[in-house]
């Protein structure tokens, strides 16, 4: 291997013109002294996260770029990633999902089931929520759901939270009971088999159960007692989505014994590097928001980067600012990382600046769009694109590829793609 590589995902940066930028996009409006010099100097091109017109979440697009085989990203599934993320002990073949406290009421939804009243029980504090974890967690060890079948909630950050299901014959192949963010008017849903099996329906039905002993447990809790006297909203529900069942995940870098390190404070991608065996490093000040401190994930990289062959550093705030439909507030977040940027000694780094995804500032969602991609490459080609942004890195020389090329890319210049030819075709 001839360098390091130090690759930079900034979340949903991609997006479209803004009305409020004056038809500009927020990375055109954003100030990139930095990325523009590094434009000039080097290579740019689009980057299709999974492949054209597919529209992705961050654990996909993010995977792929941390060396998920896109064959195998599609069905990773949300649940295991986010139990990672919170540094659950896993077991082949555990079930799990990601959950959010809710509040909801019984006997007024869907096929007389429960209603929701606040898909997500705002406001809750970490202590709040692990004293309800415990209790129903309690309760769930001395009376199980059913026969050889361990359950157990863990708290993660805020209203969300994790269902670890554990015993001989589950299935993942059940539906959520979330109905999803604008669906809260139909209640929370029975979950159902989604294959014609045994163990789907056995795991449904513990679903089920769980949503009825959950409710029942905490309405009564003293915390949420507490809680409606001080006028919050009380968690007295679970709302369930994206089961998967707990397999280690292959993973091109493993694959190549690089040592990989993931600086991030969202708890999605600390699972996904959690996964795949990556050093993850975390701290109070990298919130996964628009005010994250940019400064200091970049020094947690560079010391890393003594340490590993392979750093990434994940910015989250863009992609929050886009779903809160705020393009100055992207473009102010792409300003300081660039600022940032600027004051770093690079040497002769591999640097890759690319996203998971692109998001769109005017809707507030993700789509499909390619995102503008930008490879440092001391020695390496160059190109005629001076601005890194949507528009002028069409005309780049790395042209329009894949996450999974981009990365290839990036391991080739830092010479570390020698080994590929064992047997990595299964990661085409
Ligand atoms: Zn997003």
């Amino acid at each position: 291997m001839n360098h390091r590589g130090l690759v930079f995902i900034l979340d949903g940066l991609g997006d479209r013109p803004c009305r409020q930028l004056r038809g500009r996009t927020p990375l055109e409006a954003a100030k990139t002294r930095a990325l523009d010099r590094m434009a000039r100097l080097h290579q740019c091109g689009m980057m299709d996260p999974l492949a054209p017109g597919r529209c992705v979440d961050t654990h996909v697009g993010a995977g792929i770029l941390l060396g998920l085989p896109p064959r195998e990203a599609l069905s990773l599934r949300r649940g295991p990633v986010e139990a990672a993320g919170i540094g659950l002990d896993m077991r082949a073949g555990d079930v799990l999902w990601r959950a959010n406290f809710a509040r909801i009421e019984a006997g007024a939804g869907a096929n007389g089931g429960y209603r929701i009243l606040d898909r997500r029980a705002g406001r809750i504090r970490g202590g709040e929520t692990e004293s309800l974890c415990a209790a129903l967690n309690s309760a769930l060890r001395d009376d199980p759901l059913a026969p050889g079948i361990g359950a157990s909630l863990h708290a993660a950050t805020q209203h969300r939270a994790v269902l670890q299901l554990r015993g001989e014959n589950l299935s993942a192949q059940v539906s959520d009971t979330d109905p999803g963010g604008p669906g809260a008017a139909r209640g929370v849903q029975r979950a159902a088999p989604l294959v014609e099996d045994a163990a789907a329906r056995a795991t449904a039905d513990a679903v089920n159960r769980f949503t009825a002993r959950a409710h029942q447990l905490l309405s009564g809790h003293p915390v949420n007692t507490a809680r409606a006297s001080r006028g919050q909203c009380p968690a007295n529900g679970v709302l369930l989505r994206g089961a998967g069942a707990h397999h280690p995940p292959r993973n091109m870098l493993a694959r190549l014994r690089l040592k990989v390190a993931v600086v991030a404070g969202e708890k999605t991608v600390l699972g996904l590097g959690n996964l795949f065996g990556f050093t993850c490093i975390t701290d109070e000040s990298f919130t996964s928001l628009p005010d994250t401190n940019i400064a200091g994930k970049l020094r947690a990289a560079l010391d890393a980067l003594a340490r590993h062959d392979l750093v990434f550093v994940h910015i989250k705030g863009t992609d929050i600012a886009a779903h809160d439909k705020n393009p100055l507030l992207k473009a102010a977040c792409i300003s300081r990382f660039d600022r940032e940027l600027s004051r770093v000694q690079l040497d002769d780094t591999v640097v890759a600046v690319c996203a998971d995804h692109s998001t769109d500032s005017r809707r507030g969602e993700h789509n499909a769009d390619a995102v503008p991609v930008l490879l440092r490459h001391v020695g390496g080609r160059r190109d005629r694109v001076r601005y890194y942004n949507e528009i002028d890195c069409i005309d780049g020389g790395l042209g329009r590829i894949s996450a999974h090329a981009f990365l290839c890319m990036v391991l080739d210049a830092m010479g570390a793609a020698g080994g590929m030819s064992g047997g990595l075709e299964v990661f085409d």
